[in-house]
């Protein structure tokens, strides 16, 4: 017996590709263009808007930041202030009754002629205390560094 009758067959596929109507084709084309366009013009918005909002945005944090940062500034040049005042106040706590307004002719400005401590701690390595030279009463010496102040001298300078 042979049971040909029933060879079961794959089915075909029944949609054969039709060859592409050029013109068809090409109003797709459009429309898609077309869509993309309309699509384009509000993403290019949305973009624009999100950037003009992050810029302001940013300028704003910027300025804020800006802002902290000068009261972060501020304050640290207030603290750095009160430092150097009770350092000084430390520094010139020696039991004198100091005098920085009288000007002793052979003392540099602002120091005290009772002690020959400055006012203000002088720049360099050394905190001078002056007292009269011994040689000329026109000049002063400093007693920890030997350095010699002559009033004429720095007058001459600063001239
Ligand atoms: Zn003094
Ligand atoms: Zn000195």
């Amino acid at each position: 017996m042979v049971f040909g009758t029933g060879v079961l067959r794959l089915p075909t596929s029944g949609s054969v590709l039709k060859p592409h109507d050029e013109t068809a084709h090409k109003a797709t084309m459009k429309q898609i263009f077309f869509m993309g366009l309309g699509l384009m013009v509000p993403l290019v918005l949305l973009a624009g808007i999100l950037y003009a909002v992050w810029h302001a945005a940013r300028s704003l944090y910027d300025d804020w930041r800006l802002g902290r940062e000068l009261v972060e500034l501020r304050a640290d040049a207030r603290l750095r202030r009160e430092q150097r005042r009770e350092e000084n106040a430390r520094r010139l706590d020696n039991g004198c009754d100091h005098d920085f307004t009288t000007r002793q002719l052979n003392f540099p400005p602002h120091v005290c002629p009772h002690c020959g401590m400055a006012q203000e701690k002088p720049a360099g390595d050394c905190d001078h205390v002056w007292r009269r030279g011994d040689e000329d009463y026109a000049s002063s010496i400093c007693t920890k560094c030997g350095k010699t102040y002559r009033p004429s001298d720095a007058e001459h300078l600063s001239r």
